[in-house]
Parts: structure tokens; C-alpha cells; sequence
């Protein structure tokens, strides 16, 4: 398996992924325009993308799905609500597949995996092909014993380390803005990531990027220098950031 962060962030998500047997991304929170172009920045042909399938319906993992999927004639895959959710985004007629569960596509399996984020429902997906497992992960309040046992289960993983707390807090964002990303709901921290790849990090996991950081309230480097304290150094070299602007390198699992 391959994949490749195309974008990550509060701006816009989508994360390219191949199996043997097919290419699909995990949201379009671009416009299908600057999909296309990250994609053929690495030598990626948006053609071959075989479906899109979406974690939550904010709007910076929905953005272009709608004019993605129906320019390339490809089913959008979701849970029902989120689906619902983003009606107004498609053509009549275009083809939508509900999901609630795991399923398979084309030799991927793919297993949702709820996560506590302020758009009901959000999912995290654990995606495995030959017994590989990447685990995506962003876009929550919190870590609930669920999630852990699922995340237990990656080779690699994509995880969120949104903000570092004291520069939300003393940043310029509104108090209730504040209260939402610290929030039950809202985005895990640089310390929330560390604590939980304390816990998670072993010789099975070979990559682990660091994502759906904070504009305003972060930088990759205090990301990557707090989530290092709080693992051990012979794990260092696995870990890595993605920032908004840039595309990944392709990762092979
Ligand atoms: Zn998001
Ligand atoms: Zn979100």
C-alpha cells in the first residue's frame, strides 16, 4: 500500500491512498482544481482515483468532492449522515455509496472507527491491504478506549496534533472559538498526540505523521519537538509533520 498526505489542516484534508488493485481518497477539502494539482505534483494521475471516501462533512474534507467525483464519474462513500450532509455539494444523480460498518473496495478494507468532533457523526478509518494497516486519525476532542484499540492495529498512522495549548490560548481567537478546539469536541493538542503515541509506539509502527495542525496555533517544529518528548529517541526518525501549504512524500506501507 501507498498513500500520500495531499493536504492536511483547518484549510483543507485529502490523503491519497493505493492499493494493488485501486486508488481512492479519504476527503476532498480542496477544490477539485488544487486536488488535481497536488496529486500531479507527485506523478499522480487524478483519472485513475477510483472513489472518494469521507470522514466527516465539514467543509474542509468536502470541499470539492462534489465536482471531483462527478468529473471523474466515481462513487462517494460515507456514512448516511454524513452524506446527507453534503447534498448541496453534489449533481443530481451522482453516485453516492452509504456505508455503517466496515467494508471492502477493490481489495482495501476499510474500518470507520467513531471519533468525538463537533460534526455527528466524524470517523477515523483504519484502511489495510496484505495485513498492512494505516490508521487515519484526525479531527478529535479526545481519545476514547475505542479509538486506542483501533489505532493499536496500524503499521502507520496519520494522527492529529492540532495546536499547542498556550498558544491557543493566549493566540487571538475569540474565547468560545478557544473553548471549541480545547473542547471535548474540537482537536487534540501537541500533548494529547504525545501522550497517546507514548503509548502506541513500538517497533510495528514504521511511520507516523504528524497532522491537522493549527494554522495560528502551531508550528511543525513545537509539534514535532513536543510529541518527541514524550516518545522514546530510537523512534524519532518515524515521526514526521505534514503542514498545510505542502504535499507529503508518498509513503509505501
Ligand atoms: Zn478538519
Ligand atoms: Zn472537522
Amino acid at each position: 500500500m501507498k498513500y500520500c498526505i495531499l493536504a492536511s489542516g483547518s484549510r483543507g484534508n485529502s490523503i491519497y491512498v493505493e492499493g494493488r488493485d485501486t486508488r481512492v481518497l479519504i476527503d476532498v477539502g480542496l477544490s477539485a482544481r488544487e486536488i488535481e494539482n497536488r496529486l500531479r505534483s507527485k506523478n499522480l494521475d487524478p483519472a485513475a482515483i477510483d472513489a472518494v471516501i469521507l470522514t466527516h462533512a465539514h467543509n474542509d474534507h468536502v470541499k470539492g468532492v462534489g465536482v471531483f467525483a462527478n468529473r471523474y464519474k466515481i462513487p462517494v462513500y460515507g456514512h448516511p449522515e454524513t452524506l446527507d450532509g453534503i447534498t448541496r455539494l453534489l449533481k443530481p444523480g451522482q453516485k453516492v455509496q452509504a456505508t455503517n460498518g466496515p467494508f471492502q473496495f477493490r481489495g482495501i478494507h476499510l474500518t470507520p472507527f467513531r471519533v468525538p468532533h463537533d460534526c455527528e457523526p466524524t470517523h477515523g478509518f483504519l484502511v489495510q491491504e496484505d495485513g498492512r494497516v494505516l490508521a487515519i486519525c484526525t479531527d478529535l476532542g479526545y481519545v476514547t478506549p475505542d479509538i486506542r484499540a483501533h489505532l493499536k492495529q496500524a503499521h502507520a498512522l496519520i494522527l492529529e496534533s492540532n495546536h499547542d495549548p498556550e498558544m491557543l490560548m493566549g493566540g487571538p481567537y475569540p474565547f468560545h472559538l478557544k473553548d471549541r478546539i480545547a473542547g471535548r469536541t474540537g482537536h487534540l493538542s501537541n500533548h494529547n498526540a504525545g501522550e497517546l503515541l507514548q503509548e502506541l509506539i513500538g517497533p510495528h509502527i514504521r511511520q507516523v505523521v504528524l497532522g491537522h495542525l493549527s494554522n495560528e496555533n502551531n508550528t511543525p517544529e513545537l509539534a514535532l519537538n513536543t510529541v518527541r518528548r514524550y516518545i522514546s529517541p530510537e523512534y524519532h526518525s518515524r515521526l514526521s509533520v505534514i503542514e498545510q501549504r505542502t504535499v507529503s512524500e508518498v509513503y509505501h506501507l
